[in-house]
């Protein structure tokens, strides 16, 4: 697709942040850019469209920027999944391993029901910590993980294979 190559340039590469020797994807630079900003948004609508997903759920923090259109454009609801201590509300939290201990994501009891189909949405996928434990928080409650989705994938931390069989699309894989 034409429109990945500009999407790719838009995303700016920030050396030793957050820490010495991270190379740091950086989206903010996709969102000034409205075409490729549009077309970023269009080809998961593309994706997404007409297959019968009632949920879009997004990771905070830069999962609340791309979810809520995809979700809007294709007439699902937008589930925020949050770090702790975040929501008022009554939640359920799945704890996963980082590098150096463990964190923790939480969503509202309620926000979702046994049966829907859902699509969950990050900017970018590193070693799939992050996107294992959504999908384990979604289907403990008996939703339906369609896919993953993000921006960005980074090679070479096998991410991927982390999420097992569960299909995962990007738009942009980097070093
Ligand atoms: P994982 O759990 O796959 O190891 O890490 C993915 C999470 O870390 C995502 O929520 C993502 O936003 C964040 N993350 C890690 N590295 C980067 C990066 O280089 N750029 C951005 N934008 N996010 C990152």
């Amino acid at each position: 697709d034409p429109r990945i190559p500009k999407i790719s340039k838009a995303i700016r590469v920030i050396p030793d942040f957050p820490k010495p020797g991270i190379l740091f994807q950086d989206i903010t630079t996709l969102l000034l850019d409205t075409k490729a900003f549009k077309d970023t948004i269009d080809l998961f609508v593309e994706r997404y469209r007409g297959k019968d997903i009632s949920v879009v759920a997004g990771i905070e923090a830069r999962g609340f920027i791309f979810g809520p259109p995809i979700a809007l454009a294709i007439g699902a609801k937008f589930v925020p999944m949050r770090k702790p201590k975040k929501l008022p509300g009554e939640v359920i939290s799945e704890e996963y391993s980082l590098e150096y201990g463990t964190d923790k994501i939480e969503m509202h009891v309620g926000a979702v029901e046994a049966g829907e189909r859902a699509l969950v949405i990050d900017d970018l996928i590193a070693t799939g910590g992050t996107l294992c434990a959504a999908i384990s928080l979604l289907e403990r409650v008996g939703v339906e993980v369609v896919e993953c989705a993000c921006v960005i994938e980074l090679d070479g931390l096998k991410g991927r294979e982390r999420l097992g069989d569960k299909p995962l699309f990007v738009l942009v894989n980097a070093a």
